[in-house]
């Protein structure tokens, strides 16, 4: 069994947790989700940067005490978990956890051959916290804040990275140490080719306001925030713990044969491709076997400033609220649906609904209770077993067949536009099957007797959908199954919403239930089964509207919704919250 661990970057907690850092969290999820479903032992970890000069700086600015404004802000990440649908295993906060500071002492003694004092004289950004040449200034400013450094003049200790140029380029260009996207593998390679300078691990114990973990053997010094919380990938598992072999996780996660997976934002490629690599190898450790570099988001087509949600206006909207709003679904969908691989996406409250209710809620959504209403129209409720592929259903039965090897393809390479799209291509598929092969006119008439193999490749698109979809959205994977998994009886449920639809309550009388009766004929007698099916599709959209009507709280949708709700959908169970709460329990 392979085991994979997988980390995300610990943020600093000087501010609420914005969309941006949201992506690296849902990425490194659907990771280990996608690892652990092929039967890989896997470790996922995430946490929060406490020991920054910018939280103590924070903390000033907001009038609250270092300790406590840290704990205030590293709930609101941790809360991101359930927010956000996370199967996170172990999540370390570095100022409060028993396993950081020892093993970061136990890592800086085991550098302490490429550790040494100098006084030093630098421009350093807090924003950083890294000090920065001239010439890797834009125009005299850093480069990721646009503010200008400040002159500072400290005696420091420093590490020996210059030492580590050669190895560092050999595990790179070997693949010991793969970077992708490749672009950022050549950034890496370009800064080893420029020369690696030594760079600062300390600070001194004043300037940190007595934040920050001591130098080992020089009190008057704290290790640098930088060092202390690259650390966390191996005190998390018990680095420095039982002596010279550190603890079990460690022996099993580190220094064992599997895979270590660090996902991370453009912004700190240097730290963890080069610093990080170079520290591991002064002590004596395993390299990281990928790094996986994402772009950034903006919000509205403005930046999201490193510092988080602390910024007012709509600019940089939070993870939570958006899930609370909108769904962990529809979150989740978008960050992985939208936000390419290789550049930056711009994030808009409009296009995470838009990208939901076409994908989700009309694509698959509208797919599964089709189907789900078809089987129990035409057959009682019991799948029909069918051996061959009706014709027409090629296309959908090699989507069916080759979405689990694309999914793992475009995962392999960190591609989650491409594998979800892969998921998405089943249901796109099944619902253009649907309005080709017409079952509603197979149901009256079928010479060929077909309608077993039509609705035998359907239920098979819905259950793959359903499989395929569990690492990317687990709680609407967990609902699509519910709809597609036969009960005691030998009978699919009765349909009900997987999806709610997301845009106003107007949308009651626009394309999806009248797309639905065009697809399905317009007959007007009353005994017609395509009729019925039509109320059930109906039935269906309007318990969608329904519920939104309630969560809008308005007056006129409310009311709209009421009287309409008392023809059609009186008597069925209740909609997708009751499907909620079943996801939940998952
Ligand atoms: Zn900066």
């Amino acid at each position: 069994m392979t085991a994979t661990y997988i980390t995300t970057t610990l943020p600093y907690v000087n501010a609420r947790p914005h969309i941006g850092f949201a992506l690296e969290l849902v990425q490194a999820d659907v990771l280990a989700r996608y690892h652990r479903g092929r039967g890989d032992a896997v470790r996922f970890q995430a946490g929060t940067d406490d020991n920054s000069l910018k939280n103590v700086l924070a903390a000033g600015a907001a009038g609250a005490g270092v300790r406590e404004f840290v704990d205030r802000n590293a709930e609101t990440f941790g809360a991101l978990g359930g927010a956000l649908s996370l199967s996170v295993d172990d999540f370390i906060r570095t100022s409060r956890d028993p396993r950081h500071r020892p093993g970061v002492e136990a890592f800086w003694r085991a550098c302490s051959a490429d550790l040494y004092r100098q006084r030093y004289t630098g421009l350093y950004c807090l924003g950083c916290e890294q000090f920065y040449t001239p010439a890797e200034l834009r125009h005299g400013h850093c480069p990721e804040h646009e503010t200008e450094p400040e002159r500072v003049s400290e005696e420091n200790w420093f590490f020996r990275l210059s030492r580590y140029a050669a190895p560092l380029r050999e595990a790179i260009t070997a693949g010991r140490l793969l970077i992708e996207p490749a672009g950022r593998r050549n950034e890496v390679l370009a800064l080893i080719d420029g020369g690696l300078a030594d760079f600062s691990v300390s600070r001194p114990a004043t300037r940190a306001g007595g934040w920050g973990i001591p130098v080992p053997g020089d009190p008057g010094q704290v290790v640098y925030v930088w060092f202390d919380a690259l650390c966390n990938y191996v005190t998390a598992l018990g680095y420095g713990q039982d002596g010279p072999v550190h603890g079990a996780a460690y022996r099993r996660w580190w220094a064992g044969p599997g895979n270590r997976v660090h996902l991370l934002g453009k912004g700190v490629l240097r730290f963890h491709a080069v610093c990080w690599p170079a520290m591991l190898l002064a002590s004596g450790q395993q390299l990281p076997t990928a790094i996986f570099v994402h772009d950034y988001l903006t919000a509205g087509g403005r930046k999201i400033s490193k510092s988080g949600a602390s910024a007012p206006g709509p600019g940089a909207p939070e993870p939570a609220a958006l899930a609370a709003e909108y769904g962990t679904d529809a979150v989740r969908w978008w960050l992985l649906r939208e936000v390419p691989r290789v550049g930056d996406a711009d994030f808009t409250v409009e296009r995470l609904v838009a990208r939901a209710d076409d994908e989700l809620a009309n694509g698959l959504g509208n797919l599964v209770n089709r189907v789900v209403a078809m089987i129990g129209r035409y057959r009682a409720g019991r799948i029909p077993v069918a051996a061959a592929v009706p014709p027409g259903g090629e296309d959908l039965d090699a989507a069916i067949r080759h979405a689990g090897d694309r999914v793992g393809a475009a995962l392999a390479e960190f591609d989650f536009r491409q594998a979800t799209a892969a998921v998405w291509g089943i249901a796109d598929e099944a619902n253009r099957f649907v309005n080709r092969v017409r079952p509603w006119d197979l149901a009256k008439a079928d010479p060929a007797g077909q309608l077993d193999a039509v609705l035998y490749l359907l239920a098979r698109a819905c259950a793959a959908a359903a499989r395929e979809l569990a690492p990317f959205l687990p709680d609407a994977a967990a609902r699509v199954t519910a709809q597609c998994t036969p009960g005691e009886d030998g009978r699919l449920p009765d349909p009900r919403p997987v999806f709610r639809r997301l845009s106003a309550p107007a949308g009651l009388r626009v394309e999806q239930p009248q797309q639905d009766q065009q697809d399905q004929g317009a007959d007007d007698r009353s005994d017609d089964p395509d009729r019925v099916e039509a109320v059930n599709a109906q039935r269906v959209v309007l318990n969608q509207v329904l519920q939104e009507a309630a969560h809008e709280r308005s007056h006129d949708a409310e009311h709209d919704g009421a009287e309409q709700a008392d023809g059609v959908a009186a008597g069925e169970q209740q909609p997708s919250d009751g499907a909620g709460d079943e996801a939940d329990d998952n």
